[in-house]
């Protein structure tokens, strides 16, 4: 199994050669496909899998595929209120600020040589700084749920244009308490959108939590 045969654009593809991937891990096998049809997913996969590059690399794709159609898409625009807002089309809510780091450096990886613009938030930092990137325009937001309301609470950003959220490692965002967080996050996100969750785990209480957030989703399990 090729990725080219998972229906990658050859851009992507190359990038991934240069990168020394070879083929696809069996959970990029199953979620790349699955992904790129818009389908919701329930994907069971330990750190290790290759499971980072099995969500962010077909939401690259349908990104430059969707810019490539509407070029303007995420520019900044006046919201009612006047005050500037940043609609960013996806979302990817981690647990940690390290395994956000780590997204955001896939991401740069695999998208390099594109427009696409990844920012990441966390908390810690300067909220100052991460609201100017936030602002300067981001396709994809990588973010711990605490900090992330803060920015949608001082209207830095908004999420009622979002297409694609995603959850990484579900199971240790609940096991850190992040429940009401995300609950908060979803009142302020589109019923139409693809919502995919990972977990290292798929137990009772992911089946259950994810039964909010997911509309029929494909489960995926490696
Ligand atoms: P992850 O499970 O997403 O944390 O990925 C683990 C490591 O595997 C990362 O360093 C990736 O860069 C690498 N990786 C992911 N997919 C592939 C692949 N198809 N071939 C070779 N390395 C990969």
């Amino acid at each position: 199994m090729s990725f080219s045969s998972l229906q990658l654009l050859p851009l992507l593809v190359k990038q991934l050669t240069r990168l020394g991937y070879e083929q696809p891990t069996p959970i990029q096998q199953q979620a790349i496909p699955v992904v790129l049809s818009g389908k919701d997913v329930l994907a069971g996969a330990q750190t290790g899998t290759g499971k980072t590059a099995a969500f962010t690399l077909p939401i690259i794709q349908m990104l430059l595929q969707s810019k490539a159609m509407a070029p303007q898409v995420n520019d900044s625009v006046d919201d009612k209120q006047g005050a500037l807002a940043n609609y960013t089309q996806t979302l990817i809510l981690v647990p940690t600020r390290e395994l956000a780091q780590q997204v955001h450096q896939h991401v740069e990886k695999y998208a390099s040589g594109t427009d696409i613009r990844s920012v990441i938030v966390y908390g810690g930092v300067s909220i100052k700084a991460q609201a100017n990137a936030i602002q300067a325009g981001a396709d994809i937001i990588v973010a711990t749920p605490g900090r992330l309301l803060d920015h949608l609470r001082n209207r830095v950003m908004s999420l009622s244009k979002l297409k694609h959220l995603v959850f990484d490692e579900a199971d240790r965002m609940l096991d850190m308490g992040f429940r009401d967080e995300i609950i908060e996050v979803l009142k302020r996100v589109p019923k139409e959108r693809q919502t995919l969750l990972f977990s290292a785990t798929l137990d009772e209480r992911i089946f259950k939590f994810s039964k909010r957030l997911l509309d029929s989703p494909q489960v995926i399990e490696t």
